[in-house]
This record gives structure tokens, C-alpha cells and sequence, in this order.
């Protein structure tokens, strides 16, 4: 098999493996950077990480004035929908529903991708519009590529071609097919109420099963599965138990969305007289196998302020990992608090970009800063920390120790970063300049599973000006549908207002 070598890049951020001694370790070792640091690897799989390369080298690589970077793990997005709502909803959030968009628009633009098992005959939502869908979901992989991420959760319904669309971007992809058997909607604009069908949870978690047995055996290799119950409070006691049983069963990780809204905690208080995670820990769902979706209203959070906080340790105590996605949430005036108390206890962190960008170093970003302001302390987390939640520590979420790590024997997921990049410069410390100052722009090239995927800085799989004609006619198309899709009947200027007023001759 043929050999290929980066040579002498300035730097490496390589993983260690801990020495015994250094006490317990989530991972088992660290990040930490190598200077002149070389890499080889023969198909998809690295043969070396380390300095002084003597090795066979059919192929060699010029790393001078670069470095080399583990691929970042994404474990939470949904490429199909949320593209869509660029340019709408980020100033769009329901005051009345303390601060949550997800009630009232999010499936403004047709039916959420959780929907799409839905009811057709149901009116609030719209018809499947594929092409849209596949088109949002092609310029979201390409952020990611762009970005440095070489593997994600894609967590979306089921449509047609979605194996092989993916696949051919060359990312490597974890499929998540969602299903539920409620679904929220509000006829005030105040009030959420749930409709409910549990045949159609059922038949969805059927064809998830089916699904993710495709992605296993899909021949591209790239692709596995994870079950994904939709929603903590749409989804019925028997539903998330089967669907976190059979996840165990299939060998693959579980995710739902929970404690992601004041609205959905006071929900299952109100069923259930319990937090959203005490309820799935009565349900016996938790564990290493399984993610919760955002964690971010548990009862210590000073928006819910339980009489007995407890949820942080269930979490920890269970190996239940998260699923942190700063960025949507920040915008609509809510955090996580704080990441570092997560880390603290002992939970495995992982990132994801649930919406918009799809820009994990973006998230990294906001992940610190949201941190250090929810903490009052910018001692309270650390990039290092972060950067382990966008690498190792959703690796392990997906249960894999083969990425988000550079070593021998792992994969070749990796990429390059132009130091001399104006944006990383000075480069004293690169992995400092790369997330508080450049993001994605010094990335030049991206290698998944051993093969190129973005070279110069150009996504090399994905025809992104066609996608993205395709995203911007599908967001138009859907965005007709607004008035009868809302339950006040308004029009999409009045439901997503412009960012400002329009000029006196465009009035
Ligand atoms: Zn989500």
C-alpha cells in the first residue's frame, strides 16, 4: 500500500497517552504540541505521528510553514433544515416561550427535520421539499470540510439518496435518522401543546433501525449510525427505552434532545413531576452509549434553580456524554452553565453545530467565551479543554478511540493549517491564534480516511456555488408557505423582520 508523508511540519498537535501514574484520565492522554513534526499513513489509517520519519514515502508532503491538526468531531448538527433559516431566524426568538425559537419558528420553512415522518394530512406542516433539504445539507458539510471537521453526527429525518449524498463528500458521517411519536406546536403563540401518534414513533424508530444497518454496510466505509429518539418530551417512556435498548443492541450511541428549553423542563415537570434527565434516568436510558442533545437547563441552571440539583451528577455518574452547541443558543440570550463545571464533575464534553455555521472552531470560540462569562471567572475553562470536547471527547460519545486524535493507528483524519496566514500570525501559540483570531481561514487542505477533501482552501467534493443556488431558490420557495404555517398568519417580514429598515426608495 502506498505511503504518504508530511514532512517537517513547524508544528504538530500529536496525542500522548497518559503515564499511569498521572491519575484518571476521561481519555487516556492528551493533546500537546510537537514541533517538526512528521506524519505518514497508508490508506486510511496513520503509520506514524512523531519527529524524524525514516519510513518508506511514495508520497511526500511539503509541511514547512504548516500544522498539522487533528480532525474535529461534530456530534450534533442538522445540515437538511437548519440552513435554511439563515438570514431569519438569528434574531428570532419567542419572549413568551422564555427565549426559545424552537416552538414557534423553527418549522415556519416547512416541516423541522424531526418532522418529516410526520403526518402529511397534519396542516402546520408543508411538504418534504428534498431538493431544498439536500442542498442545505451540501453547504453544511462544506462548512465543516472548510472548517476542519472530519466527521459528524448528521442528525436529521430520513430522505432519499441520503447515504450516498453524504457519502460522496467524502466527511466521514455518523447517521442519525430522528423520529418521535409527539410533536409540539402553539396555536397562541404562548401555549405548546403535543399531538401525539405513537404507531408513527414506532415505524420511525423501525426505519432508523433499517437506516443506520444501511450506513454500516454503506461501501464508501465512511459511514455508521446512532439511534435518535428526537426529543425528551416527544418522545413516549416505551419509545426512548426501546430506541436507547436497541441502540445497545446495534452497538451504536443513542441522542436526544433534552433540557434544551425552559418550556420543555416545565413540560416534564408537569407530566412527570421530574427534571428532563431525571426522568431518563428513571427510565434507565443513561449511560457511556448515550448523548444528551444541548443539557443545558439542568436544575443548577440559574434559570430553572431546583430545590435539589441534582442532574449535573446523574450525567456524570451515568458516563452520559453532551452534546455542547454554543453558538444558536448564544444568540438567543441562553448559555450552558458553564462548561468547566461540566468538565469538572467528570462529563464527557463533545461540540456540535446544531445550526448554523457549521463552523466548529466558531463554536469552539463561542464554547470559551460563553463560559467564562456564564462562570464570572476566565479561569474556569480552558481552550485545552475545549478543544479535547471538539476532538477526543466526541470521539468517545461516538465510542471510537480511532479519531479526533493524531497517533499511529489511528485514522488519517487531519489537516493543515498556513501559519504564515496573516489571521495566525504572530503564530507564538498556533492553536491560540487559530480559535480566538483566524477560525477556518488558514486551513489549506483536509485529508478524510487518507483521502484530500479540501485542498488550497477549496472543498474539492462538494459543487458549492450550484448547492448553493439550490439552498437560496428552496429558502425562497419555503418561505411562501410562512403565512399559513404560523399560528398569527404572518408574513415571513413580519414573522423574521430584516436586520434594518428599508431605504425610503425601496419602501
Ligand atoms: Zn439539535
Amino acid at each position: 500500500m502506498a505511503t504518504v508523508v508530511v514532512k517537517n511540519a513547524d508544528w504538530g498537535v500529536v496525542w500522548e497517552n497518559a503515564a499511569p501514574e498521572s491519575g484518571p484520565n476521561l481519555y487516556g492522554g492528551r493533546h500537546a504540541f510537537l514541533k517538526d513534526c512528521d506524519l505518514a499513513f497508508e490508506g486510511d489509517t496513520l503509520a506514524f505521528v512523531g519527529k524524524d520519519y525514516k519510513g518508506a514515502a511514495d508520497t511526500v508532503i511539503d509541511g514547512r510553514g504548516k500544522m498539522l491538526l487533528p480532525g474535529f468531531v461534530n456530534i450534533h448538527s442538522h445540515p437538511n433544515s437548519e440552513p435554511l433559516l439563515k438570514g431569519l431566524s438569528e434574531e428570532r426568538k419567542s419572549r413568551q416561550l422564555n427565549m426559545s425559537s424552537l416552538y414557534e419558528y423553527i418549522f415556519l420553512l416547512g416541516r423541522p427535520a424531526h418532522d418529516l415522518s410526520a403526518d402529511p394530512d397534519t396542516a402546520a406542516f408543508g411538504t418534504a421539499d428534498f431538493p431544498a433539504y439536500g442542498a442545505a445539507c451540501q453547504v453544511a458539510i462544506s462548512e465543516m470540510l472548510r472548517s476542519g471537521t472530519t466527521c459528524f453526527v448528521d442528525y436529521s429525518a430520513t430522505r432519499p439518496n441520503w447515504l450516498d449524498e453524504v457519502a460522496r463528500t467524502g466527511i466521514r458521517t455518523v447517521v442519525a435518522p430522528s423520529f418521535r411519536s409527539g410533536e409540539w406546536y402553539t396555536p397562541n403563540g404562548h401555549e405548546i401543546l403535543y399531538r401525539w401518534n405513537e404507531k408513527r414513533g414506532r415505524d420511525g424508530l423501525d426505519t432508523a433501525a433499517a437506516q443506520i444497518m444501511r450506513a454500516q454496510k454503506h461501501p464508501s466505509g465512511l459511514l455508521s449510525g446512532m439511534m435518535a429518539p428526537a426529543q425528551v418530551d416527544t418522545c413516549t417512556a416505551d419509545l426512548m427505552r426501546d430506541a436507547s435498548a436497541l441502540a445497545r443492541d446495534l452497538g451504536v450511541p443513542c441522542q436526544t434532545h433534552a433540557a434544551q428549553s425552559v418550556v420543555e423542563m416545565r413540560e416534564m415537570f408537569r407530566r412527570h413531576g421530574k427534571t428532563s434527565i431525571g426522568w431518563l434516568h428513571e427510565l434507565g436510558v443513561l449511560g457511556p452509549h448515550f448523548i444528551i442533545g444541548h443539557a443545558m437547563f439542568l436544575d443548577h441552571h440559574s434559570w430553572i434553580r431546583g430545590p435539589d440539583p441534582r442532574d449535573l451528577d446523574v450525567i456524570a455518574d451515568t458516563g452520559t456524554s453532551v452534546a455542547h452547541c454554543p453558538n444558536q443558543f448564544a444568540r438567543g440570550g441562553m448559555v450552558l452553565e458553564h462548561f468547566g463545571k461540566y468538565v469538572k464533575r467528570g462529563v464527557n464534553m463533545g461540540l456540535g453545530t446544531d445550526t448554523f455555521p457549521h463552523n466548529i472552531i466558531d463554536e469552539m470560540r463561542w464554547a470559551i467565551v460563553v463560559a467564562k462569562i456564564a462562570s464570572a471567572d476566565i479561569g474556569s475553562t480552558s481552550l485545552a479543554e475545549v478543544f479535547t470536547a471538539a476532538t477526543v471527547g466526541g470521539a468517545k460519545a461516538l465510542g471510537r478511540s480511532d479519531i479526533g486524535r493524531l497517533a499511529a493507528g489511528c485514522k488519517a483524519d487531519f489537516s493543515l493549517v498556513d501559519l504564515a496566514h496573516p489571521s495566525m500570525q504572530p503564530a507564538r501559540d498556533p492553536l491560540k491564534s487559530l480559535v480566538f483570531s483566524a477560525l477556518e481561514r488558514p486551513i489549506t487542505d483536509v485529508y478524510v480516511a487518507g483521502k484530500p477533501v479540501v485542498r488550497d482552501g477549496k472543498v474539492l467534493t462538494i459543487d458549492l456555488q450550484a448547492q448553493l443556488a439550490e439552498l437560496t431558490a428552496g429558502q425562497a420557495r419555503n418561505m411562501r408557505g410562512i403565512p399559513e404555517r404560523d399560528w398569527a398568519k404572518r408574513s415571513p417580514e413580519e414573522a423574521f423582520p430584516m436586520s434594518l429598515g428599508w431605504a425610503g426608495s425601496n419602501r
